[in-house]
């Protein structure tokens, strides 16, 4: 099986791309067709023939995004636009063979054709000494292919417009540079976004003209947000490089969008790569739109951190954060984050001090009876040896008992004092990490303010 994932580099990689770029690598990981027995490979092709909008640094930002979801190509980068030369004299193959011309109609012609033959028919146009190059399509029968998803899939040839496959100058057109490129890798499975349905039937007529067998094709559903809309930003994450910054981990969002309507699992369940590559297979993928719901990846992205070893996630954690010596602080947040950027907010006070939150401050420790209840709570760490998280927990629920105030009422003012605000990992935790000399003097800057 050769498969290949064909971005146009025109800006970030979205997750309906990384999709169809995991389906890819699975498939070419897997264990292929029966009777197919050509090597799996995964072929990278940047379709950069659009010059303005194909940069370098969105090059670069496809190649980053696949790299960090561990998509590792076994061919390529090919550039599109370096393949221009075989473009070129596959096209005047074509116009010697009379299976394209040349042809000077414009949008207005086109229009008129229209009007007079009825909206249904595809346009034909008369063959000129110069202009743009369309390919002919046959008046008669049909353009059919059985699509892997989509099942037989069929488009009638009177209403297919002959194509332009190359502009007045010469330069080639998407469909036909595909299709060519296609060829020349001896793609076997073509697996894109259904948004590229329409375009097959034109790239099949390449094939034919060119007198070669084309690939199988499979069009994958459109991903939908969890309200039923084409998925955007107004969903949340949109970008794989969005999802990074979010805190997500590249297994789970690989394992996240490979169980996305592909029907091996159900969409909570855990698998490795080699997993999903065994398992994955193009004819279960359904033909109705997938939905990609954030949630439940931040759901499972809780879930893959908790089972990373403490040293992997403060690895990750002081990747992500660009700070050090975060281990002890990862040991006691891992059971209360979801995704790596959950950590910071959390936890980052054992790290750097107290944040600024006035309002919690004024709110618990400059309410009625703050200061008294955090000077008793002061006085129970003071006494508190060793300071461990199990004596301080005594220490403070006694003084809970002694002072006949709930729980919460003597936890809360402690908490403000060490993480300036109402949110921490949990209390004796966190205040055993930091140590009594530590805890003692952020209690005393806390008392000091209050007054
Ligand atoms: N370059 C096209 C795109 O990014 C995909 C082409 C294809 O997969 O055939 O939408």
């Amino acid at each position: 099986m050769r498969v290949r994932f064909a971005p146009s580099p025109t800006g970030a990689l979205h997750v309906g791309g990384a999709r169809a770029a995991l389906y890819n690598w699975l498939l070419a990981h897997g264990p292929g067709e029966e009777g197919d027995d050509t090597p799996g490979t995964f072929v990278l092709r940047i379709e950069d023939t659009d010059r303005e909008r194909s940069t370098e640094e969105n090059v670069a930002q496809i190649l980053d995004a696949l790299e960090w979801l561990g998509l590792q190509w076994d061919e390529g980068p090919i550039s599109q636009l370096g393949n221009t030369p075989r473009h070129q004299q596959a096209l005047q193959q074509l116009l010697d063979d009379g299976f394209a011309y040349h042809c000077n109609a414009n949008a207005d012609d086109v229009k008129a054709y229209k009007e007079k033959h009825g909206a249904e028919r595809g346009f034909r146009g008369e063959p000129d000494a110069d202009g743009a190059v369309r390919l002919h399509v046959p008046d008669e029968g049909r353009t059919s292919f059985e699509d892997a998803i989509r099942g037989e899939t069929s488009f009638p040839n009177a209403s297919m417009d002959d194509p332009v496959i190359a502009r007045a100058d010469g330069s080639v057109l998407y469909n036909f540079a595909v299709a060519i490129d296609d060829l020349d890798a001896k793609i076997t499975h073509v697996v894109r976004g259904e948004d590229h349905l329409s375009n097959t039937p034109k790239q099949l007529l390449v094939f034919e003209a060119l007198g070669e067998t084309p690939p199988k094709y499979a069009h994958l559903p459109l991903l939908h947000g969890p309200d039923g809309k084409k998925l955007s930003k107004r969903h949340g994450a949109a970008s794989v490089q969005e999802l990074r910054d979010a805190g997500y981990l590249p297994e789970a969002v690989n394992n996240y969008i490979a169980l996305l309507g592909t029907g091996f699992a159900a969409d909570e369940e855990f698998f490795t790569m080699a997993q999903m590559a065994e398992l994955f297979r193009l004819e279960r993928v359904s033909k109705s739109p997938a939905v990609f719901d954030e949630q439940k990846l931040r759901h499972m992205n809780g879930r893959y951190l908790r089972e990373l070893s403490l040293d992997e996630l403060t690895e990750r954690l002081e990747k992500f954060t660009g700070k050090s010596g975060l281990r002890g602080a990862v040991e006691i947040s891992r059971e209360k984050i979801q995704t790596l950027a959950d950590f910071w907010p959390l936890a980052g006070f054992l790290v750097d001090g107290p944040v600024d939150d006035p309002k919690a401050f004024q709110k618990v420790i400059g309410a009625e009876g703050g200061v008294q209840t955090l000077t008793a709570a002061r006085e129970a760490l003071a006494a508190t040896d060793p300071f461990t998280v199990e004596n301080i927990e005594a220490s403070l629920r006694e003084l809970v008992e002694s002072s006949g105030l709930k729980p919460g009422q003597v936890f809360q003012p402690v908490r403000v004092a060490i993480a300036g605000t109402t949110i921490s990992p949990g209390i004796f935790e966190s205040v055993a990490l930091l140590g009594k000399d530590r805890t003692l003097s952020l209690v005393d800057d806390a008392l000091i303010k209050a007054v």
